[in-house]
């Protein structure tokens, strides 16, 4: 969340001297404004981007299971929606603060314009440690939250979902306490009349349980994502931002915008949703996969680590060190390792000038939401390191969360194909519409996914 104080990073504007940190919203106003020049973009409606629409802290107080009030303090940016209602998560971490949320959002909305996903860009988030909250103390956190922010939510508004350490489950109660807060809609007045109105609208072989659950899922359900599956989730959210990138390397590939041997060597940083369904993908396609790592520390072995054994070892030991047919490393040697491809699929800016240099991939796919910083962005362009940049390689995310709403909004239910097909076909679009910016500007993949995303949104700009 905070990071690295690096050398060549001072140079960069986005050094807060107060804090000594990488400020993640000066990072994205840099990369828009860099797109800005290159492609000579409306100056007045680039610097309208440059700030979110509208953004509110909020103070909760919650009673804690000791009987004693404590008072955390929440946020929710909502960065631009010429496009369609603000979307992004919620995240809860003792590190949250406003830049951080604004950033979010506003890389929210660039991701969605992308991807061509017909949302704006949001995001929240609350300073708190949730490991340090009884499971009743995060109930009544999540409540609260909803409790200030309701009014500015909504299907059709702003249409929040898990992020870092929030769950379905998380969603389940802030979608109950949305629903309790926006009154008049309760179940309770689902009348009858709403109930044929329904039938009609909807499809007159439903019945009336069924009208009831797609009038629910309209109204309430879909103003939340990543649900479970048995309260309106859609089906493939789990695997869709690993399997996504997966999309994005096979593009990439038969562009030939990197010429990588067959079976080319790929590290991978992280063990979590996004890093194990992007391993087991790309190892079922031939790559081989020497690197993998988690909080405590990484694994090596050069001729490849097979993955289900890999799996099966951090299942019975909780952790990936150890496992018996690899070296043990650290996450800092991972990022530096003789490898084709590198994905960072983990943290924010663990690519920084500091180690740029170093980095001996040709390919880095960027996996976790701003791994890059500025500076080691710079050392990736003239070393010919060619950055695939976050708004479009984890874009398999937003694509399957506006599926879901999708659904939601049309009492439809697509099966796991139906879902990968789309989104296959969806972010193999988006990496053709990035590319062909790319060759007419000569420049990077992150400065094109920033032009191509900007001019969507500004022509729908008032
Ligand atoms: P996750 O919590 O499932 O996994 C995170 C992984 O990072 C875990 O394996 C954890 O052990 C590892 N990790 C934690 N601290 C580390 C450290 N200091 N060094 C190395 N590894 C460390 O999270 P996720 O959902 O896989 O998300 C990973 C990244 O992808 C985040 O940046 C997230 O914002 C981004 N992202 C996720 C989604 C999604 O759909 N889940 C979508 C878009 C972007």
């Amino acid at each position: 969340m905070v990071g690295n104080l690096v050398n060549l990073d001072q140079s960069c504007s986005i050094l807060s001297i107060k804090t000594m940190t990488i400020n993640p919203f000066e990072t994205a106003k840099e990369q828009l404004q860099k797109a800005a020049e290159i492609a000579k973009l409306d100056k007045n409606k680039v610097e309208q981007l440059k700030i979110p629409d509208r953004y509110v802290e909020v103070s909760i107080p919650v009673k804690m299971d000791s009987g004693e009030q404590r008072i955390f303090t929440g946020f929710r940016s909502q960065h631009n929606n010429a496009r369609g209602p603000y979307k992004g998560g919620i995240r809860y971490h003792q590190q949250v603060n406003l830049d951080e949320v604004r950033a979010l959002s506003f890389w929210m909305s660039f991701k969605n314009a992308v991807v061509n996903v017909p949302f704006g860009g949001g995001k929240g988030g609350i300073i708190v440690n949730p490991k340090e909250l009884s499971v009743s103390e995060l109930e009544r956190l999540s409540r609260g939250y909803v409790k200030k922010i309701y009014p500015i939510i909504g299907p059709e508004t702003d249409v929040p979902a898990p992020d870092v350490n929030t769950t379905g489950q998380i969603m389940g109660w802030m979608l109950d306490e949305y629903q309790k807060c926006s009154g008049n809609k309760s179940m309770a007045t689902f009348t009858q009349h709403q109930n044929q109105e329904y039938q009609e609208y909807l499809n007159k072989k439903d019945t009336p349980a069924q009208c009831k659950t797609a009038y629910w899922l309209r109204n309430f359900g879909a103003g939340f994502t990543g649900k479970s599956l048995d309260n309106g989730g859609s089906q493939g959210r789990e695997e869709a931002t690993g399997f996504g990138g997966v999309y994005v390397f096979e593009e990439v590939v038969k562009s030939k915008a990197v010429d990588l041997p067959k079976n080319a060597s790929v590290a991978v940083q992280g063990f979590g949703n996004v890093s194990t369904f992007f391993a087991q993908a790309a190892e079922k396609l031939g790559y081989k996969i020497v690197a993998l790592s988690d909080s405590k520390g990484g694994i090596y072995n050069p001729e490849g680590l097979g993955f289900e054994k890999v799996l099966a070892h951090k299942k019975s030991t909780g952790a990936l060190k150890d496992f018996a047919e690899a070296k043990n490393i650290t996450n800092a040697e991972l990022l530096e390792l003789p490898v084709d491809v590198l994905v960072p699929a983990a943290l924010e800016n663990v690519l920084t000038g500091d180690n740029a240099s170093k980095i001996k991939a040709r390919l880095i796919i960027e996996m976790a939401n701003g791994p890059t910083t500025p500076a080691a962005d710079m050392v990736f362009a003239t070393k010919n390191v060619a950055v695939i940049p976050d708004i479009l390689a984890n874009s398999g995310g937003v694509c399957v969360s506006y599926y879901e709403w999708y659904q939601n909004m049309h009492n439809e239910k697509w099966d796991k194909d139906q879902v990968l097909q789309k989104l296959s076909k969806q972010i193999k679009q988006a990496f053709a519409d990035v590319l062909e910016v790319k060759n007419k500007y000569k420049t990077t993949f992150r400065v094109a996914a920033y032009i191509l995303a900007a001019q969507r949104i500004i022509e729908e700009m008032e």
